[in-house]
């Protein structure tokens, strides 16, 4: 490896350096090279330590045999300079070790890098002097560097684990660590192997292994998802575009999901017929590219029916390869979703077990109980060994931060502050550690994203933000405290709707005994990040406090409060450009309501749906009844659909109403009752109100248990729900034991600062809540408690409520005031606020999967009412649907 600059390194570095940079950075890895080069160009004095003697980061220290990216190389290089970019060559589809290397040490050498890396030298200490503005870094060589910013380029998987196997340390043979592997590499010939772990690490390395043992014993605890990495050339679908126009190209994967050029599928695998969805997978499998899967459905990341389909595929992959069909059974993975431990790529894995010098030992069924001094014990055997090699992984993402004493204001330490798992403010910064910045830290897209894509952004970003501090004399910067929790709040809402947090993987800590149970990268995409970040400088650097001879100054808030599927969903409409309701006809509102659901997912199946009429105010009117599959009679739940008493039919919310019936184990009847402006105010109540009469007097016919009658609705469903609940209490009767109103409408007063606030951009406007009303009542009759349950002069003795409002929605403030009013008239009364939803999102079934929780607490609301227990549909509800999942390179 050529080493320009070294001889001067060596020079100096037994001398201590006692001096001052504005920026100290740590790591010589892809983050490090082009975070010196960066500030350099800023006209910034930067120092970067190198634990290392050479540049290079894990592609330094990861040497094992098959070592290689598995992001395709022309991807999983640096852009920021068209240059640079033309000279180099990629030799292969995926790039080995060595070849990476090479790139990282051509790239310090053109930049002339190395004369600022300070090699062989590891970081003890970094202290946060308040008084000087300055970081204190400290290291073994006696250094005492200060600086004005210090950032942390350590990469995310730089810190192996101790491996937490009985007897370490006992082995006397050769031991090897993937992680840490002899630079002249090893020569296993005529040797007896142990290999303990079957990640990337174990998967790439395995094969090559075996080539050379006379022995090799995998020791495996969990089987990986692995496929072929078909490694060969470039492609040439992939040279072609990216030399047609490599800033396109590269502008395409800084805004794609993973940072790699990519569609995102809009198309759930369960939608389509199965012989499509093999036929996408099988392209996925013969393309050798990590993220095919990913781009193929947008819901096997987020659907455990979608994700079993692919798994199921891959395991019958495993099978018609690994001819015993015991060591087939141990191989194929079984207690995890694809995707939430790392998938891998590569070259024989499976074959590998073929050979008759390989053996697997699956440690669940037969632990291991000691290394011995000669090999490994397990429950039912000793084996002998003359080469140990651990593959057995990384503290990832927190283990190379918090391997360093880093101390912020008061002195307070940043391992102490992340005890129970990080906190971050875009996994850039956190607070309490002024000027201290990390790339492609916990909270940021990082491993599950190309992660050079990653690092050159937020490189990028932390030199705009150093620019610009330098132009408005400004010299100290930390996120706030709200901006990171809000942040913190951010990255888990979006993790939770995912399949990762099922899996005991490195993602969430789980890999590290002792380490907390997080999910610890952000899984919204490259692209959203990156538009979160480009947000925090166009909103005066939202979230960050900044001081200095310029002044103080602070934009405080939260950067994105809205869910992340409901971002998706928005996006989408905002891309499709729907008309705006209040410009059609009633007749072409209608058709658009309707066509919107066009595709949708279809909801739980139920016991049975039946259509039937029942007697309305004016005529017989239309309802539909579900029935749960568990054996009956069962209590009933009335249902009125939304609209705005203008849209809406049996189909418009049939999903939810499958959901409401699974979940809380109860009938329900949705009732189609007659719509403005055919039939206005109060058409639609009276409508509601004979219907709820004529159910509570037919409940045996309906399968229902008599006086076991509960009210629901959504919207101006909830309006007349509540409506109804008031006009039974007048008549005496029948007996409603509940309400459940969802985002209800309850008072048209369009002053409420949830109209202003959420006027527009969240699907339902103010303008169209106005048109709604328009066509529903005449300005007199809506202040009247049927129209407007709200101006009810007396709210007492009304059932029990669960109210449900939205934070984007225009009627948050008005179901929340209802929800009040009931409560101050002493009636048992819940009100569920949801964060980050709008109004359209707790029908959303399998849509807006961040919903769940408010649909399970509407079912735990009517079963509360209706005095039922939990129906085993309850449990079955998992988390299907819609949210794109990057899985991506670490
Ligand atoms: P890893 O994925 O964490 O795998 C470690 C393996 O060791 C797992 O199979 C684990 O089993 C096993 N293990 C750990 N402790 C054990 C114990 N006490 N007894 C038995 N087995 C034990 O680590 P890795 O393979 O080094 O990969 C880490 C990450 O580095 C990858 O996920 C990837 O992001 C990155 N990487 C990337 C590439 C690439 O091609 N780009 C290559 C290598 C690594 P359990 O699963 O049961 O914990």
């Amino acid at each position: 490896m050529p080493k320009q600059g070294m001889a001067a390194d060596r020079r100096s570095r037994d001398e201590p350096m006692n001096s001052e940079v504005d920026v100290v950075v740590v790591g010589a890895g892809f983050a490090g090279l082009y975070t010196l080069h960066r500030l350099r160009r800023a006209g910034f004095s930067a120092v970067v330590l190198e634990r290392a003697d050479d540049v290079g980061g894990t592609w330094y220290w990861n040497r094992y045999p098959g070592a290689r990216c598995d992001i395709e190389s022309l991807d999983y290089s640096y852009s920021f300079d068209p240059e640079l970019e033309k000279e180099w060559r990629w030799s292969e589809r995926y790039a080995t070790q060595p070849e990476i290397l090479r790139y990282l040490g051509h790239v310090a050498d053109r930049y002339d890098l190395r004369r600022d890396i300070r090699f062989e030298t590891r970081i003890e200490s970094a202290t946060w002097d308040g008084a000087a503005r300055r970081w204190r870094i400290r290291t073994d060589r006696g250094d005492e560097i200060r600086c004005r910013f210090y950032v942390m380029a350590t990469g995310c998987l730089s810190v192996p684990k101790t491996p937490d196997v009985p007897g370490y340390g006992r082995f006397e043979g050769d031991v090897y660590f993937t992680g840490r592997w002899p630079h002249d590499g090893v020569d296993f010939t005529g040797k007896r192997v142990a290999v303990i772990g079957t990640g990337s690490s174990g998967i790439q390395s395995i094969p090559l292994i075996a080539e050379q043992a006379v022995q090799l014993t995998v020791f495996q605890r969990t089987p990986n998802f692995t496929r072929p990495a078909h490694n060969g050339p470039v492609t040439s679908t992939k040279k072609v575009a990216y030399e047609r126009d490599r800033a396109a190209y590269r502008e395409a994967a800084r805004w794609s999901l993973a940072g790699v050029p990519s569609e995102r599928s809009l198309v759930r695998a369960l939608s389509v017929a199965p012989e499509e969805r093999r036929a996408a997978y099988e392209a996925g499998y013969a393309s050798g590219d990590l993220l095919a899967f990913s781009a193929a459905f947008a819901d096997v990341g987020s659907n455990p029916e979608a994700n079993e389909t692919l798994c199921e595929f891959l395991r019958e992959k495993i099978r018609s390869i690994v001819r015993d069909p015991e060591t087939a059974d141990a191989l194929t993975p079984k207690n995890h979703y694809y995707g939430t431990k790392r998938p891998c790529l590569d070259t024989n894995y499976y074959e590998t077990f073929n050979r008759p010098n390989v053996r697997l030992v699956d440690v669940r069924r037969d632990p291991i109980k000691t290394i011995t001094e000669h090999g490994i014990d397990t429950a039912s055997r000793s084996y002998g060994f003359d080469a140990l090699v651990f593959a057995t992984g990384f503290d990832a993402l927190t283990g190379p931060i918090v391997a360093v004493d880093i101390r912020g204001r008061e002195g307070r330490s940043l391992a102490e502050k992340w005890m129970d798992g990080p906190k971050t403010y875009l996994g850039l910064m956190t607070t309490g550690f002024p000027n201290f910045f990390m790339i492609t830290g916990p909270g940021s897209p990082s491993v599950l994203s190309n992660m050079v894509v990653s690092i050159e952004q937020h490189v990028d970003w932390i030199a705009a933000c150093l620019e610009r501090m330098r132009a408005e004399r400004l010299d100290v910067v930390e996120p706030t405290s709200v901006a990171e929790a809000g942040w913190v709040q951010h990255v888990n809402d979006c993790a939770d709707i995912t399949l990762f947090p099922t899996a005991d993987s490195w993602y969430m800590g789980a890999n590290v005994p002792g380490k907390p149970r997080v999910f610890l990268p952000y899984v919204g995409g490259v692209d959203r990040y990156r538009k979160t970040c480009d947000d925090v400088v166009r909103r005066a650097y939202l979230g960050l406090a900044f001081d200095g001879p310029g002044g103080a100054r602070c934009a405080d808030g939260v950067v994105n409060r809205l869910q992340l599927d409901v971002w998706t969903v928005l996006d989408l409409v905002t891309e499709f450009g729907l008309p705006r309701i209040e410009t059609l006809s009633v007749p072409d509102a209608r058709a658009t309501f309707a066509a919107m659901a066009i595709g949708r997912p279809p909801g739980p199946e139920v016991g049975d749906v039946a259509d039937g009429t029942l007697p309305g105010a004016a005529g017989p009117i239309a309802y539909r009844r579900y029935r749960p599959a568990s054996p009956g009679p069962h209590p009933i739940v009335v249902y009125f659909h939304g609209g705005g008493w203008v849209l809406g039919d049996l189909e418009s919310d049939d999903p939810f109403c499958r959901d409401l019936c699974c979940r809380s184990d109860a009938i329900v009847v949705s009732v189609e009752y007659r719509l403005a402006p055919e039939a206005r105010f109060p058409a639609a109540v009276d409508d509601g109100f004979a219907a709820v009469r004529w159910i509570a007097a037919n409940a045996d016919r309906l399968g229902g248990v008599p006086g076991k009658l509960a009210l629901c609705g959504w919207s101006a469903g909830g309006n007349i729900a509540a409506v109804i609940c008031q006009m039974a209490r007048a008549a005496g009767g029948p007996a409603i034991v509940g309400q459940v109103l969802v985002t209800p409408a309850t008072d048209p007063d369009f002053t409420r600062a949830s109209y202003v606030e959420n006027g527009e951009g969240y699907i339902l406007t103010t303008p169209m809540m106005k048109w709604f009303w328009d066509h529903y009542a005449d300005p007199a009759d809506r202040t009247q408690p049927k129209a407007a349950p709200l101006r009810a002069r007396d709210l007492a003795g009304l059932p029990p409520a669960l109210v449900v409002t939205c934070e984007f929605d225009p009627l948050r403030d008005e179901g929340a005031a209802y929800a009040e009013a009931l409560a101050a008239a002493g009636v048992d009364t819940r009100h569920l606020p949801c964060r980050g939803q709008i109004h359209t999102s707790v029908p959303a079934v399998d849509v807006i999967l961040s919903a769940r929780g408010a649909r399970a607490e509407i079912a735990a609301a009517l079963r509360r009412f209706l005095g039922t227990t939990l129906g085993h549909a309850e449990q079955r509800r998992a988390r299907p649907a819609v949210a794109a999942v990057p899985v991506g390179t670490g």
